[in-house]
């Protein structure tokens, strides 16, 4: 089956060159607004670009706002930190995740809490995170404490992988019942959506990653969206180094960041919105493709979630054992065929010892089965 695989492909990509997991692609307007931006001077932070995009970002995903940032990182940090996350909260998480996940709750101080995913969406379980909470924490003056740390939790952060949604409007309603804010991690979800709404817009605040290797590129930048005015509003102050309005003094309010995306960054992303529909078209045929292929194998396709519509980003398939996934990888990137595990689990990272883990049983199932496979645009 492995060789098949390469085999299949390298005749869908139609090439015997090397084959990436994902290269951006660019077919339209990029080089035309980039050339405007340096026609014009503006490549810094003044420029249309910037508010074109998060125009173009917040009609497309159907929320009120849309912040742009430099990365998906820093707007996931940021998101968490207008929620209200603070310096020893916890923040439940899943520790089937990529590490910047982790990493923003860190750079607010707080300390990620890791419960299981769903084998069929890879995204946070509902009944895994609902069994956390009614057996783990206790209410002390209103608040979410968990009982083994004695830290507060705040707010819970599921992620979306590899595009595909989570049952998220499960998570909010329980997320709701224990007064825990939810910010989704839809930084791979861009063009994902669940029972007909964008992935990232159904908690207090969504983020969006334009890294060079995602569905979208900037090159890189990020995105926060949401349908609060006030957390859009402080967003922008803290992310733009809290600058007071004056006709020309220097007054700051409150301890800023620089995290601004630049007008250049900006013009390639609104030349990528503007053909978001064909990219997406061109990754949906091409995961087709991919489900037919492993029709009948002993190869599993990680098809959308039910009530779903993927983006697809990143195809991934199931292999038997740690074994088979293992074979499979060497033969694969031997062949030019670039093929990667998913991740190793966050809990076992020495930079994460001191979180929490719950019963992660799922999460290490899929963690020595689940591989990508190259997904990129095909020409
Ligand atoms: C890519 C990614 C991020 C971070 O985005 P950057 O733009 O690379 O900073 C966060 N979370 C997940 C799950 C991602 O895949």
């Amino acid at each position: 089956m492995t060789h098949k695989t390469i085999k299949y492909i390298k005749e869908i990509y139609g090439t015997n060159n090397f084959i990436p997991l994902h290269a951006p692609v660019f077919l339209g307007n990029e080089k035309k607004y980039l050339n405007e931006c340096i026609d014009s001077t503006f490549v810094s932070y003044v420029g249309k670009y910037v508010a074109k995009f998060e125009e173009m970002t917040a009609n497309y995903t159907g929320v009120k706002y849309a912040v742009a940032m430099v990365n998906g990182t820093a707007a996931l940090q940021i998101a968490l930190k207008i929620v209200g996350v603070s310096a020893n909260d916890e923040v439940i998480t899943q520790s089937l995740t990529f590490v910047a996940t982790c990493n923003a709750i860190k750079h607010n101080g707080a300390i990620p809490t890791f419960v299981d995913v769903d084998k069929e969406t890879l995204g946070m379980s509902p009944e895994k995170l609902n069994s956390f909470l009614k057996n783990q924490i206790k209410f002390v003056d209103g608040i979410c404490v968990n009982k083994a740390t004695s830290r507060r939790i705040t707010a819970i952060a599921p992620v979306h992988i590899f595009g595909h949604p989570n049952r998220i409007d499960e998570i909010v309603e329980i997320a709701q019942k224990y007064n825990l804010k939810v910010v989704e991690d839809s930084a791979e979800s861009l063009g994902s959506f669940y029972k007909g709404k964008h992935t990232g817009t159904f908690g207090d605040v969504g983020i969006l990653s334009y890294n060079g290797n995602k569905a979208l590129t900037t090159g890189g930048g990020g995105m926060l969206i949401t349908n609060s005015k006030e957390f859009a509003e402080h967003a922008k102050h803290i992310t733009t180094t809290a600058k007071a309005p004056h006709k020309y003094e220097y007054i700051h309010d409150e301890i800023g960041f620089n995290y601004r995306l630049t007008n250049v960054n900006a013009a390639i992303g609104v030349a990528q919105m503007e053909n978001i529909e064909q990219i997406l078209e061109n990754k949906r045929a091409t995961a087709k493709l991919y489900k037919e292929f492993f029709t009948n194998s002993e190869i599993e396709f990680i098809d959308e979630p039910k009530h779903s519509k993927s983006n697809f980003w990143l195809n991934a398939i199931i292999l038997k054992d740690r074994k088979e996934r293992d074979l499979f990888l060497d033969a694969t990137n031997k062949a030019n065929v670039m093929t990667r595990p998913i991740w190793k689990l966050m809990n076992k990272l020495d930079i994460f010892s001191d979180s929490y883990s719950d019963d992660l049983s799922n999460s290490e199932w899929l963690e020595d089965r689940v591989v990508n496979i190259p997904s990129s645009y095909r020409i």
